[in-house]
């Protein structure tokens, strides 16, 4: 044998053992995945960590599509020389076309390796964002949530970034699902997931935390804040009609808002902003409150008040309840007088 075919050739088998050794690998770790992955979603495992897993099975089988590339290039040279050459005898030709067949049967192999891959990651990407998606609204689901809340709430409590939690639960749902069917239920809903999604800010996080009962994160808000919100998403519910088959309903929503403390873990900021829902519901409905940390407290008009036309709003309710009062009182007792004036300043001095 000359030189070359005794340096060459056994180099090449040793490649073809490694890459097949390594090809076995891949699809082996793949097959598993394959039957593993779903309750290895259900029982959740790190998504990243799955991510970087596949990745890494993805860079695994390029590489060895790439090392038999590479080897097939060394025998298509080994090949060439031989048959250029005039003194190489010409023996080995056989052997040359048998593991020419051969790398190509891996290479065809490695080809279907890597779609299966790329499907398994695929599917497994859809599985996990199915793992954290509310079917229904297609918000966060509370799993979801949930872990971005812990991520926001040691984020808060290393930067201090401002965070407010809202509860939102939609007031007597039961007599909707009850009078119109569960399906006009979910399709209300649904459109209040859009609603609320479309009245807070996209770093904000929207999640069905469960039922009827909605959970939102507000990033750099502070209680203000958190009240203009819950105003505006009050406001947005009171001017929508939820429509279902020819049916129109209009929904009210109770608030609860809380705001994290440097002890807190999330199990109390939610026990917190709960304590205020509840307080919103046994307050009369269609109404927010805010847990302080020690007690609770009606969110009042000053924070809902928006906008200029807000202002006219209360303006006019105001003047005509002065009329009512007047026709109904004559003449105009002074204490009233006095009460209106002060409620006209108070309106003027938010409205600054
Ligand atoms: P409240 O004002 O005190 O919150 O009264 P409520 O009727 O909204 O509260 P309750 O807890 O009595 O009832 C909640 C209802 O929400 C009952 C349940 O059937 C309904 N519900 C929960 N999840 C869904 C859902 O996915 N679809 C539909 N259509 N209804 C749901
Ligand atoms: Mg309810
Ligand atoms: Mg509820």
């Amino acid at each position: 044998m000359s030189p070359l075919v005794a340096n060459v050739v056994p180099g090449f088998f040793s490649g073809v053992a490694f890459a097949s050794l390594l090809l076995c690998l891949g699809l082996a770790i793949g097959i598993y995945l394959g039957r593993r992955m779903p309750s290895a979603v259900k029982s959740a495992l790190d998504p990243q960590l799955m991510i970087e897993l596949m990745a890494g099975m993805m860079r695994l089988t390029s590489g060895v599509a790439s090392d038999v590339s590479q080897y097939r290039a060394v025998i298509e040279r080994f090949a060439k020389g031989m048959s250029d050459s005039k003194t190489t005898p010409a023996v080995p030709a056989d052997l040359v076309t048998h593991v020419m067949q051969a790398n190509e049967q891996l290479q065809e192999k490695l080809t279907i390796a890597e779609s299966t891959l790329a499907r398994q990651a695929s599917e497994i990407n859809q599985i996990m964002n199915e793992a954290r998606t509310d079917a229904l609204t297609g918000l966060a689901n509370r799993r979801a949530f949930d872990d971005e809340f812990a991520r926001r709430l040691s984020q808060w409590k290393r930067h201090g970034t401002a965070l407010m939690l809202v509860l939102v639960d939609v007031d007597h749902f039961k007599p909707v699902n009850d009078q119109y069917g569960h399906q006009a239920g979910d399709a209300v809903l649904k459109q209040l997931g859009k609603l609320l999604s479309a009245a807070v800010r996209d770093t904000d996080l929207v999640a069905r935390y469960g039922g009827e009962e909605f959970a939102i994160l507000l990033v750099d808000s502070g209680i203000e804040g958190g009240a203009i919100t819950i105003a505006r998403i009050q406001q947005a519910i009171a001017s929508s009609t939820f429509r279902h088959e020819g049916v129109a309903l209009r929904i009210t929503a109770s608030f609860g808002l809380a705001q994290p403390s440097a002890s807190d873990d999330q199990k109390q900021l939610i026990a917190r902003a709960d304590e205020a829902l509840y307080a919103a519901k046994h307050g009369g409905r269609n109404c927010g409150y805010f847990h302080t940390g020690t007690s609770v407290v009606p969110l009042i008009a000053r924070t809902m008040v928006t906008s200029t036309s807000d202002t006219e709003v209360i303006e006019n309710d105001l003047k005509s309840l002065e009329k009512q009062v007047s026709r109904a009182v004559a003449p105009s007792p002074a204490g009233f007088d006095n009460v209106c004036a002060d409620l006209r300043r108070k309106l003027s001095e938010v409205t600054k």
